[in-house]
């Protein structure tokens, strides 16, 4: 059985995968080994739907040493205005290039693919070669690191939770593009980023929104793409900030919270009528927005339990619907809810989000701490678990982790530099922009309020 020694064994070449061995190579001298169940590194992305894209800027995804796409402002287009967003396809050739032209020709990262991590006991961790079943044992020096605590769950490998009968046509997002006859019309079941996605491919494929019935159990809130933009444009990310601390400072709780945000018009939603329960830190322009508007036939009757031929049934009623129709499984959650732990534990990392809502700055986050000079402790409360679960009132607690993390980190100088420094912050540079009213207004804005919004947390979530 072959062996293999190593500081640190990193199960999971995701985004956070990569980000955090990018950064802990960076910032320290240790060995790494890697493995993942998947042929390469990317994670969800090597497998998602055609037309998906990050839903923020590439300037600050991916890992913290390279930088993905060009940092350039589309000129025309959808995302005019607003940083370039990677398609899969890009983002996938980056993690290769990330893995084979700075990690493993640093020497210090080993990468063991298609191998399935099956636990530890008294002689060490354990993966399985999914093309040969060899077994290899890794003796871990100083760490485990779950980077797939936190794993999406996406459609192309994801078991719709109802009935299907036989002849009624399902299908993943990532087969429409295989189609070769039209639909009497396409129901979208789900309300997240997929299904917002899906229905914007549909309608700029030319379908007509009438043609479209979205299955909507239940209205999310959504960042408005505007205010998520760096560099050049990261007086939009500040006012965003300032806006967030404001609303913290004075909400009541987390509804009046969004709905501070929603009259700043930093936070949006599809249907102004109807109050949404859900959060899952997506984003979505304006454009975008007004597009999912344009379809009117929107289904509110609860979770689909089973699509009939001529019926699809909800938990107390049903609705009538046609043989021909192309149902399209959106229902997969992406951003799962996990329960949160530690972060750092005796033999083990466990990366989860320590910002809100951003995978590879978290991860990225993670590392710098752990080649940090400190106890566990003290790390676990520089890197408080910032924990979705998909809620709404889920913010108040999000908020409060995200800014009490964040204070921590600031007040380290070595980290605080780290962080100022890294493209994956989309606040970098923030500081070198004082000289744009919107920043210095974010800036005053923020002093102002943290302690008092901290205060109002307290108060509430107590
Ligand atoms: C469609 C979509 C769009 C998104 N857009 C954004 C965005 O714009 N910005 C953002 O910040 N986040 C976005 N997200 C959130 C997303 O979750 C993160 O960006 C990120 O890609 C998640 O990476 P991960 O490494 O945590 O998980 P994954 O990508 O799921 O990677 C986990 C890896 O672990 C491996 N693995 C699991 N179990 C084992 C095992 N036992 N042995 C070996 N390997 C194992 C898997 O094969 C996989 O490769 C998006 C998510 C989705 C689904």
């Amino acid at each position: 059985m072959p062996e293999v020694e190593t500081d640190y064994l990193v199960v999971g070449a995701g985004a956070t995968g990569m980000a955090f061995v990018d950064t802990l190579v960076a910032e320290s001298d240790v060995d790494v080994v890697m493995i993942d169940r998947r042929h390469r590194p990317g994670g969800h992305w090597l497998d998602a739907y055609p037309f998906v894209r990050l839903h923020q800027p590439s300037a600050y995804y991916g890992v913290n040493s390279r930088v993905l796409g060009n940092d350039r402002v589309d000129d025309s287009g959808p995302n005019a205005g607003f940083y370039e967003r990677s398609t899969a396809a890009e983002i996938c050739d980056y993690y290769n290039r990330v893995l084979q032209e700075h990690l493993l020709a640093s020497g210090r990262v080993r990468f063991f693919p298609m191998s399935d991590y099956r636990g530890t006991d008294a002689g060490g961790h354990h993966f399985v070669s999914r093309l040969t079943g060899t077994e290899t044992t890794v003796t871990a020096r100083r760490k485990l690191v779950d980077a797939t605590y936190v794993e999406s769950s996406i459609p192309s490998r994801h078991t719709p939770m109802f009935e299907i009968d036989p002849g009624v046509h399902v299908i993943p997002p990532n087969t429409l593009v295989d189609l070769d006859e039209p639909a009497t019309g396409f129901t979208i079941i789900g309300a997240g980023k997929t299904a917002m996605d899906t229905c914007n491919w549909l309608l700029d494929a030319g379908v007509d929104p009438d043609l479209i019935c979205w299955i909507r159990p239940r209205d999310g809130w959504f960042f408005n793409r505007a205010f998520m933009q760096p560099l050049d444009l990261v007086a939009s990310y500040m006012q965003l900030q300032a806006r967030w601390v404001e609303s913290a400072a004075a909400c009541d709780d987390a509804t009046d919270f969004v709905h501070r945000l929603e009259a700043d018009g930093a936070m949006i939603r599809i249907d102004p009528k109807v109050e949404p329960g859900v959060f899952r830190g997506a984003t979505l322009s304006l454009l975008e927005l007004g597009a999912l508007r344009r379809i009117e036939n929107v289904v509110r009757l609860g979770r689909v339990r089973r699509i009939e031929t001529n019926l699809i049934l909800f938990d107390d009623t049903s609705l009538a619907t046609d043989a021909q129709q192309i149902y399209v499984d959106c229902t997969a959650e992406g951003l799962r809810p996990v329960s949160p732990r530690p972060v750092f534990e005796t033999d083990r990392i466990t990366p989860q989000y320590v910002t809100i809502g951003i995978a590879p700055w978290s991860a990225a986050t993670i590392a710098a701490v752990e080649a940090s000079d400190q106890d566990d402790a003290r790390k676990n409360e520089l890197c408080p678990t910032v924990a979705f679960t998909g809620e709404t009132p889920s913010l108040l607690t999000i908020a409060r982790a995200g800014m009490v993390g964040l204070m921590a980190r600031s007040a380290e100088p070595e980290l605080r530099e780290w962080t100022e420094r890294c493209r994956l912050n989309p606040a970098r540079g923030a500081e070198s922009h004082l000289d744009d009213p919107k920043v210095q207004e974010a800036f005053t804005s923020l002093a102002a309020n943290i302690g008092p919004s901290m205060q109002n947390l307290e108060r509430i979530l107590a």
